[in-house]
C-alpha cells in the first residue's frame, strides 16, 4: 500500500512538474532585448520623482505603458496606484507582482545627467525630492516584466496582477495610503491573488545578486508617543511639584528593560528607540508635562503585541510610582515582512536560474521595515532584495538608502525582471495554502512563526550564507 502511495505521489509530482516548462532561456533573451529601454524608463522616473500619494505623473507613465501592452488597467487605487491585469491563454493561478512608486523628501547630491532637480512642499517647508530608495528601479523592472510576459501570453497559465503601489514611505500626515490602503481597497481580492512577490533594490548589495530570507525578514515598525504629566514647580524646590522630566528618564531606562530583561531574544530581536524628547522652557522651571516619541522593531507578531503591552505598563506604572501620569499611544506603520517558508522553498530554484546559484545569497533578518508586509494578510508572500551596488565598490562606501548620495548601478535591472518572470512560470499552487482554500487563508498559517532552520537549513540549496546583512532600503 505504502509503495502504491509513493508511486502515486511520484506520478502526481511528475504531472504537476509537467506543466512547468523551463522558460528561462526565452525569458533571458526577451529581457536582454528590452533592458536598454528599462534603464531609460528608470532614469526618466529618477529625474521626475514624486512624494507618496502624489505620484500623478508616475501613475500616468505606468498607465500609458500598461495600456500599450494591451493589459486591463485600473487606476486611482489607494490614491495614485495603478494595477495591470494580464490573462494568460490557459487557466492557472493568480500571481501578484508589486512595485512601489514613491520618492522621498531628500535633495539629490549625486552628479548624474539624470539627477533629480525636483522640489516640492513637505510638512510646510520646501524640500528636494529624490528617488533615494530606488523605487524608480522597481517601477521600471515591473514594467519590463509586464512587457516580457505580455509577449509570452500564449504560454502563460493563469493571471498576473501587476501592482504599482503609492506611498510605501508613508502617506502625508493625516492621509491614508500605501500597501495597507491597497489591501483595504481590494487589490488582493479581484481577481483573488494566490501568491504575491515583491523586490527591493539594495544599494549595499552588489549588482547581479539576490538576497533572500525565509520566514520573518523585515521588522514590524511601530511609532509611539508617551506624554508624561506632572506638576509644575520652581527648579529649586522639586518636592513641591512632580518632575515629568525625571519621570521620563526613569521610563526610558524601563523601556530598555523590556528589551534586555523581558523579551525572548533568542526567538527574535526587539529594538525600542526614543528618537525625540520635548519638554521644558527654562533652566529653573520644572515643567508640567513633557513628551517623548520613538519606534519599536519586532520580528514576531506575538512579540510585537507583548512589547506594546509592556511599554504601556512600564510607562504608566513608573509614572504612577512618582505621582505622575503617562499616556501611551502606539501606531503600527508596518507588520513583520514574513516570507512564507513553503513559497520561498518553492521559488528558490527560479531565483537561482535568474542570477546563477552562486549569486543567490541567504541573508539575516533586518530591523528595517516594509509595508509590503500588509499583502501577506491575504496571501502567501515573498519579498527579496536585488543588488544595486557597483561591482568595484566597498559596502562601507556605498551611501545608505534615504540619503542625498544614494546611488544604484542600473546596469543589472534585468535581474528583477528575470526573477519575476521565472517565478511566474514556475509557480505551482501550494498544498497547504492556496490549494485548500478559496476564501481567506487562515491567519495562523500566514503568521506562523516557525524556526526557519526546520524548514530551510542554510545548506539546503547549497548557497552561500551571509550571516550579517547590510539591508537598508526601508521606509519607517
Ligand atoms: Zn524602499
Ligand atoms: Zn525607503
Amino acid at each position: 500500500m505504502k509503495k502504491t502511495l509513493t508511486a502515486f505521489f511520484v506520478l502526481l509530482t511528475t504531472v504537476f512538474n509537467g506543466f512547468a516548462v523551463d522558460m528561462s532561456q526565452e525569458i533571458n533573451s526577451a529581457t536582454e532585448k528590452i533592458l536598454p529601454q528599462v534603464v531609460e524608463w528608470r532614469r526618466h522616473l529618477h529625474q521626475n520623482p514624486e512624494l507618496g500619494n502624489r505620484e500623478f505623473k508616475t501613475a500616468d507613465f505606468i498607465e500609458k505603458r500598461l495600456r500599450g501592452l494591451g493589459l486591463e488597467v485600473r487606476t486611482k487605487i489607494a490614491k495614485t496606484g495603478v494595477v495591470g491585469v494580464l490573462k494568460g491563454d490557459s487557466p492557472g493561478p493568480v500571481i501578484g507582482l508589486r512595485a512601489d512608486m514613491d520618492g522621498l523628501p531628500v535633495t539629490e547630491r549625486v552628479n548624474l545627467p539624470f539627477a533629480s532637480k525636483e522640489k516640492t512642499e513637505y510638512n510646510g517647508s520646501q524640500v528636494g525630492v529624490m528617488h533615494a530608495c530606488g523605487h524608480d528601479s522597481h517601477v521600471a523592472m515591473l514594467l519590463g516584466t509586464a512587457e516580457v510576459l505580455s509577449k509570452m501570453k500564449s504560454k502563460l497559465r493563469g493571471t498576473i496582477v501587476f501592482i504599482f503601489q503609492p506611498a510605501e514611505e508613508g502617506p502625508p500626515v493625516g492621509e491614508e495610503g500605501g500597501a495597507a490602503l491597497m489591501v483595504k481597497e481590494g487589490v488582493m481580492d479581484n481577481p483573488k491573488i494566490d501568491a504575491i512577490f515583491g523586490i527591493h533594490i539594495n544599494a549595499q548589495t552588489e549588482i547581479g545578486k539576490i538576497k533572500y530570507k525565509s520566514g520573518s525578514f523585515m521588522a514590524a515598525a511601530d511609532w509611539f508617543t508617551i506624554k508624561v504629566k506632572g506638576k509644575q514647580s520652581h527648579g529649586s524646590q522639586p518636592w513641591l511639584g512632580v518632575d515629568p522630566i525625571a519621570v521620563a528618564s526613569q521610563i526610558i531606562g524601563g523601556l530598555q528593560m523590556i528589551v534586555s530583561r523581558q523579551s525572548e531574544l533568542t526567538k527574535a530581536p526587539v529594538v525600542i528607540t526614543i528618537g525625540k524628547i520635548n519638554g521644558g522652557v527654562r533652566e529653573n522651571i520644572i515643567p508640567e508635562e513633557m513628551t517623548m516619541a520613538g519606534t519599536i522593531r519586532t520580528l514576531d507578531d506575538q512579540m510585537q503585541k507583548e512589547v506594546h503591552e509592556r511599554i504601556k505598563t512600564t510607562a504608566q506604572k513608573i509614572a504612577e510610582s512618582m505621582g505622575a501620569t503617562a499616556e501611551v499611544s502606539i501606531e503600527t506603520k508596518t507588520l513583520v515582512t514574513y516570507n512564507t517558508p513553503e513559497l520561498v522553498r518553492q521559488m528558490l530554484p527560479s531565483l537561482a536560474k535568474s542570477v546563477g546559484k552562486e549569486n543567490l545569497v541567504e541573508t539575516e533578518w533586518t530591523t528595517g521595515a516594509e509595508d509590503f508586509s500588509y499583502y501577506r494578510l491575504k496571501a502567501p508572500a515573498f519579498f527579496f532584495n536585488v543588488g544595486g551596488m557597483p561591482k568595484d565598490k566597498n559596502v562601507k562606501d556605498a551611501a545608505p538608502h534615504h540619503t542625498p548620495d544614494f546611488y544604484i548601478d542600473d546596469s543589472r535591472l534585468d535581474v528583477g525582471i528575470k526573477a519575476f518572470c521565472n517565478i511566474v512560470f514556475d509557480y505551482q499552487p501550494m498544498m497547504k495554502t492556496a490549494r485548500n482554500s478559496k476564501d481567506k487563508i487562515p491567519m495562523e498559517i500566514l503568521i506562523e512563526q516557525v524556526p526557519v532552520e526546520n524548514y530551510f537549513p542554510a545548506q539546503f540549496f547549497d548557497v552561500p550564507f551571509q550571516p550579517f546583512g547590510f539591508e537598508s532600503g526601508f521606509a519607517f
